[in-house]
């Protein structure tokens, strides 16, 4: 099911039900889609390139703006390499093409987004899910299904889209110590987020880098479109001998992979954009709690409210419109029952803003 068209009008108000609305919706956490050196980095590289790199990245197809994309973004990562491909979808499939021979199961959270679900589903093996969010139940399926000295590899999401729950990578990676096996984190909705330098959810749990393999987007936080993967040389030499999804892919569109390198360095030269989104999140989080809402005290800046009932949700929906207010709606596998609004903080929401959501939410209560 689609959700219900749009209109922008801005980058901050659609037209919705013949109303101009506020738009506090839309995974663009730094606004960066709109961000006029992003949009100008896009356009000249239009007029200098064109707009496909016309080849796959095995043949004719391996233009140097992936090359300066790839390196601007393992800087960010810290990584000694990066991959950049066509989506983040793909980026799961990407990097266990590379890696699924080195391992003998799958240990999926069963919450995980369907793009990690449809990657592992790519390989004959054993694949087992545990319980959201649970490393006791990770150590029970390991313990009950893993044969002696086969090698895990547990897949989930760094932070879940829907409610902006975090995965216990610290937990797990205790869980795993005793089998010798690692982490594919789906950081799409963590990169340039989470973390003191917006590296993802292994950097702000302080889990070793050695024991995570990290897949993202650069449609997210970077506000542009791209799927990544950031690794060590040895990983991504394997990407670029054994995954087919990668070298077989024609890249991104160029302008978007220019405007995704002026994101990247932006943000990489404006870490403070990342801390303060943060630190403002966890404090809109406070107030929400304040009027009876309980969600994940995470600093992902995703704010998940229902009233449990569809017909209330529905005059909540209403009273958002009244004051003119998008309401952001949404039932989709893994929302709450009766549906849930999914409201998104960005860098550039404005405190009256906050206000104003705020307000409106209270006095339809
Ligand atoms: N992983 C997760 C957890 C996501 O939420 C999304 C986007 N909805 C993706 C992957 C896919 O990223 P992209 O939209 O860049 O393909």
């Amino acid at each position: 099911m689609l959700g219900p068209e749009l209109t922008f009008l801005d980058r901050d108000h659609v037209w919705y039900e013949g109303k101009k609305l506020l738009y506090l919706a839309g995974i663009d956490y730094h606004r960066m889609s709109n961000d006029p050196q992003v949009v100008r980095a896009a356009t000249e590289a239009a007029d200098k390139y064109g707009l496909s790199a016309t080849g796959s990245r095995a043949t004719t197809g391996n233009h140097s703006l992936y090359i300066e994309l790839e390196r601007s973004v393992s800087d960010f990562f810290g990584t000694q390499g990066a991959i950049v491909s066509p989506s983040g979808y793909l980026s799961n499939t990407i990097l266990l093409q590379a890696i699924a021979d080195d391992f003998d199961a799958f240990f999926i959270d069963e919450k995980s987004h369907s793009s990690l679900a449809d990657a592992a589903k790519q390989f004959a093996k054993p694949t087992y899910s545990f319980h959201h969010l649970d490393s006791q139940d990770l150590a029970k399926q390991l313990a009950r299904n893993l044969i002696p000295n086969a090698k895990p590899l547990v897949l989930t999401d760094g932070v879940f889209p829907s409610r902006g729950e975090i995965a216990p990578l610290m937990e797990y990676a205790n869980v795993l110590n005793a089998f010798n096996g690692k982490i594919l984190v789906d950081d799409a909705h963590a990169i340039a987020v989470i973390g003191q330098n917006g590296r993802g959810t292994w950097e702000d749990q302080h889990v070793s880098p050695e024991i995570v393999y990290q897949t993202g987007t650069l449609s997210k936080g970077f506000g542009v479109g791209g799927g990544i993967v950031a690794a060590n040389s040895r990983t991504i030499e394997k990407v670029h001998r054994h995954s087919l999804a990668f070298v077989g892919s024609t890249g991104l569109a160029l302008p978007i992979a220019a405007a995704a390198l002026q994101s990247v360095s932006h943000l990489a030269q404006n870490k403070h954009l990342i801390t303060d989104l943060q630190k403002r999140t966890l404090a809109l989080k406070q107030r929400f709690k304040k009027i009876g809402f309980s969600m994940p005290m995470t600093a992902a800046p995703i704010f998940s409210i229902t009233l449990e009932d569809s017909e209330k949700n529905q005059r909540l929906s209403h009273r958002l419109i009244e004051n003119g207010v998008y309401p952001p709606y949404i039932n989709y596998p893994g929302a709450p029952q009766g549906g849930h609004f999914r409201f998104i903080l960005t860098s550039s929401t404005t405190h009256d803003q906050e206000d104003r959501l705020l307000e409106t939410i209270e006095s339809a209560l």
